[in-house]
C-alpha cells in the first residue's frame, strides 16, 4: 500500500524517462564527459559487463544467450559462492537477524554473528583478533593511515593491488615501491628505510594478474635483518593454499614471522561480499577506533556474514575442497603447457595464458566464448605493454572434463590465430 501510494506521488508515476540536469555546466560536464568516453574507447580498453542469469558458478547462462556455458574467469576458487549449505546459512541468517543494521558498528550495528565471524577468522589464521569490513578494498583503504605516520614508512611491491596502493596513498609514511618480488631492491629500500620509526613491508600475498607468489621466506628474513613487520593480501590465497588452506603465510611456513593479514570474504570464502584484517590485538583495538572505512561504513548484512561463517566451518573441517582444486589446477597447466603455450605463475588456480599482443587476446577470448568456453582477456593499462594475456581461473567444482574441454577450446582457438604453430 504505502509503496503505490509513493510511486502515485512521483512526478511521472515514478517510471518516467530520465531528466538531464539543465544549464551551462552541466552541459559542459556531459561534453567533457562523453569526449572521455570517447578516449576511452579509442584506446581499445572499455570494459563492458557480460549479464550473467545464473547463478555464480563452473556452468553458466548468459542473459540473452543460451546455457552451458563453461565459466573460467571467477575467483570462485573453491566453488562456494553456490554452495547448498552457504546458501542455507544465508538464508538463516537473513531470517534470524535481519536484512540489515541500517548502522555502523559502534553506534547500533554490532550483532552476536558479527563477534563471532571476527573470533572465527582470528582463530582460521591463527591470529589474536580480527576485524570485518565490508570489503577487503576497504580494509586495505584503512589500514596504512590509521597504523603509520610521517615518522614511519611503508615499502610496497610495485604490483600490488590497486587497493593497497589507494590505501598507502592516503596515509602520511614515507613510501618506498620496490620493483615486483625483487628482494635486492627491497633490501636497498629497507636500508634507506632505517631512519624512521617503523617500517611495514606490504605485498601481495599471491599477485592476481599474473598467478605469481610473494618471496614471503625471503620478505620475512629481510624484514628480520632490518626490524621491519610484513603485512600481505591474502585474497587470492585465504582458504586453498598451504596445507590446510591459511594461504601464503602457511604456504611459506611463516605464519609466526608475518604480523598483518588482510583478505576478502568475496572470492574463495563463499564470494558475497566482505573483507578483514588479523593479527595482534591492540591493532585490531586501534583499527576500531581510527579506520575510516569501518567508523563511517555500514556494519556488514547478516546474510554475507551467514555466507562467510559457513564457508569458514566447511573449511576448518576439511581441506578436501582445496586439494580438489591443487589437482584441477595441476591438470590445466600440464596440459597447456603440453599443448604449448605459456603460462604464467606456478601451482596457483590463475592462469594466465600469456601471449603478448592485445588485440590476439580480446579476439581469442571472443572466440573462446563462441565455443561455450568464458575467459577474459587482459592487456595495458591492466598489465604491462606486450603482455597482454587471457587469464583462466581454475576453481574446485570444474570437472575434469571442463578443464579438458577447455584445454581443447584453447587449442583450436590457438591454432587458428597463430597464437600455436
Ligand atoms: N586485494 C586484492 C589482491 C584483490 O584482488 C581484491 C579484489 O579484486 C581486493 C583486494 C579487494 O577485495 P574486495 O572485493 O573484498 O574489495
Amino acid at each position: 500500500m504505502w509503496r503505490a501510494a509513493a510511486v502515485r506521488a512521483l512526478p511521472g508515476g515514478g517510471a518516467g524517462a530520465p531528466r538531464a540536469a539543465s544549464g551551462a555546466a552541466a552541459a559542459q560536464l556531459r561534453r567533457r564527459l562523453e569526449s572521455e568516453l570517447e578516449d576511452i574507447r579509442g584506446a581499445g580498453t572499455w570494459k563492458s559487463e557480460r549479464v550473467i542469469a545464473s547463478r555464480q558458478g563452473p556452468h553458466l547462462r548468459l542473459a540473452g544467450g543460451g546455457g552451458g556455458i563453461i565459466n573460467f574467469c571467477a575467483n570462485n576458487y573453491l566453488g562456494l559462492s553456490s554452495h547448498p549449505e552457504v546458501i542455507r546459512a544465508a538464508v538463516e541468517a537473513l531470517e534470524k537477524f535481519g536484512a540489515g543494521l541500517s548502522s555502523v558498528r559502534f553506534i547500533c550495528g554490532t550483532q552476536s554473528i558479527h563477534k563471532d565471524l571476527e573470533e572465527k577468522i582470528a582463530r582460521f589464521h591463527q591470529r589474536e583478533d580480527a576485524i570485518l569490513y565490508a570489503s577487503c578494498f576497504d580494509a586495505n583503504a584503512g589500514i596504512f593511515e590509521a597504523l603509520l605516520t610521517p615518522e614511519d614508512a611503508v615499502l610496497s611491491d610495485e604490483l600490488n593491488h590497486a587497493s593497497i596502493i589507494d590505501g598507502i596513498r592516503l596515509c602520511k609514511a614515507n613510501k618506498y615501491r620496490y620493483k615486483h618480488m625483487d628482494m635486492q631492491d627491497l633490501e636497498a629500500k629497507l636500508k634507506e628505510a632505517q631512519k624512521h620509526r617503523l617500517r611495514l613491508v606490504a605485498t601481495d600475498g599471491a599477485f592476481s594478474m599474473d598467478g605469481d607468489i610473494a618471496p614471503l621466506r625471503e620478505i620475512c628474513q629481510l624484514a628480520q635483518k632490518y626490524d621491519a613487520l610484513v603485512f600481505i593480501d591474502e585474497c587470492h590465497a585465504t582458504g586453498f593454499l598451504g596445507p590446510s588452506g591459511r594461504g601464503t603465510d602457511e604456504l611459506l611456513g611463516v605464519m609466526d614471522k608475518v604480523t598483518i593479514i588482510n583478505s576478502t570474504l568475496g572470492k574463495a570464502l563463499g564470494g558475497a561480499a566482505g573483507g578483514y584484517t588479523t593479527g595482534p590485538k591492540p591493532l585490531i583495538d586501534l583499527l576500531r577506533q581510527r579506520s575510516r572505512p569501518y567508523l563511517f561504513s555500514n556494519s556488514l548484512p547478516p546474510a554475507v556474514v551467514g555466507c562467510a561463517s559457513k564457508a569458514l566451518d566447511l573449511l576448518m573441517e576439511s581441506n578436501a575442497i582445496a586439494q580438489s582444486m591443487a589437482a584441477k589446477t595441476q591438470r590445466f597447466r600440464s596440459k597447456m603447457a603440453a599443448a604449448g603455450f605459456t603460462i604464467s605463475g606456478k601451482d596457483h588456480p590463475i592462469c594466465p595464458v600469456m601471449l603478448g599482443d592485445a588485440r590476439l587476446a580480446s579476439v581469442m577470448a571472443e572466440d573462446m566464448l563462441n565455443r561455450g568456453i568464458y575467459v577474459i582477456g587482459f592487456s595495458y593499462p591492466v598489465v604491462p605493454k606486450g603482455k597482454a594475456r587471457i587469464r583462466v581461473q581454475i576453481s574446485a567444482v570444474h570437472s575434469d572434463e571442463d578443464i579438458d574441454r577447455c584445454v581443447e577450446a584453447f587449442t583450436e582457438v590457438g591454432r587458428k590465430h597463430g597464437a600455436l604453430s
